[in-house]
């Protein structure tokens, strides 16, 4: 308990999946929480049942990543409400599930503006923030696919290829203030982000025999698996920690 005792985390995409896992774990162990995501209904239910559990201070921000405005008045609205941010995790993303070659202009847009550019404009804006006060844990959500290649959904693969790098670079450019950017590589956990392409596969059973091939742990993973990885990146624990991309994947990754 406690791990994160006066830490104000904010976590984009923190309505449901992993990102809604990481804001019940992180206030358990103490922080106060700032989420977001593009849906009211589902934000305000998120932090009335975070708030319940924990009695700890939750609060909700409609915002879309992918537009720097938005993101802008966020960060604001964010630090005039808690003061700073002490933990940015850049959880928000989207995946299409389509062939390369079908895939249209937009939709490669969606991926990398939700992923990558959205990923941007959140460090842009709360960065300074923890400049100023020379600390902050910087978390992205990259993936498996982040680390090696596959050959479904490549462009998925790219963004999260680019969250990586980008964590590394980042790492590198902020350790002089004390800000230590890392991220995490999950392998497949179904969520809203990909219940379709098991539920809609001509044969479900086999699809997720198929995927469940690639576990050498004979799992899939859990919300809760990725927000004990983002727990210990947050806390203080992993002070010495930065510039990693943190496979959480039942050893998907393991011999690749
Ligand atoms: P999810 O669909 O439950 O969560 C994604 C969240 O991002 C949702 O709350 C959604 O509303 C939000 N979001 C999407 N676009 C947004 C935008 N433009 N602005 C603001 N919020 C936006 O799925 P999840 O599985 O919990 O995914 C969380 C993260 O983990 C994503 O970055 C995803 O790419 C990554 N990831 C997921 C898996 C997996 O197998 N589920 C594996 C590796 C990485």
């Amino acid at each position: 308990m406690n791990r994160l005792k006066n830490k104000i985390a904010f976590i984009t995409g923190g309505t449901t999946g992993f990102g809604y896992a990481i804001a019940e774990l992180f206030s358990q162990e103490g922080a106060e929480i700032a989420i977001t995501a593009r849906n009211e209904e589902r934000g305000v239910q998120a932090i009335e049942e975070i708030r319940r559990q924990t009695k700890r201070e939750a609060r909700f921000f409609q915002c879309d990543v992918t537009k720097e405005n938005e993101v802008k008045r966020l960060i604001s609205s964010v630090t005039n409400a808690f003061g700073t941010v002490d933990i940015l995790v850049n959880n928000a993303g989207y995946m299409i599930w389509k062939d390369f070659e079908e895939t249209t202009e937009e939709e490669w847009d969606q991926i990398m503006d939700t992923n990558l550019k959205g990923s941007f404009y959140c460090i842009k804006h709360t960065v300074p923030f923890m400049i100023k006060q020379r600390k902050g844990a910087i978390i992205n959500m990259s993936s498996v696919v982040g680390l090696v290649g596959k050959g479904y959904n490549p462009i998925y693969s790219a963004s999260k290829g680019g969250i990586t790098l980008l964590t590394r670079s980042l790492a590198l450019r902020y350790a002089k203030f004390n800000i230590r950017v890392n991220c995490i590589c999950p392998g497949t956990i179904i969520t809203d982000l990909n219940r379709d392409r098991i539920e809609k596969a001509p044969d479900p059973d086999k699809a997720l025999e198929n995927i469940l091939s690639e576990y050498p742990l004979g799992r899939l993973g859990t919300p809760m698996d990725v927000a004990y990885a983002a727990l210990y990146l947050a806390s203080d624990e992993a002070q010495w920690v930065t510039g990693i991309g943190l496979p959480v994947d039942g050893g998907f990754t393991a011999g690749k």
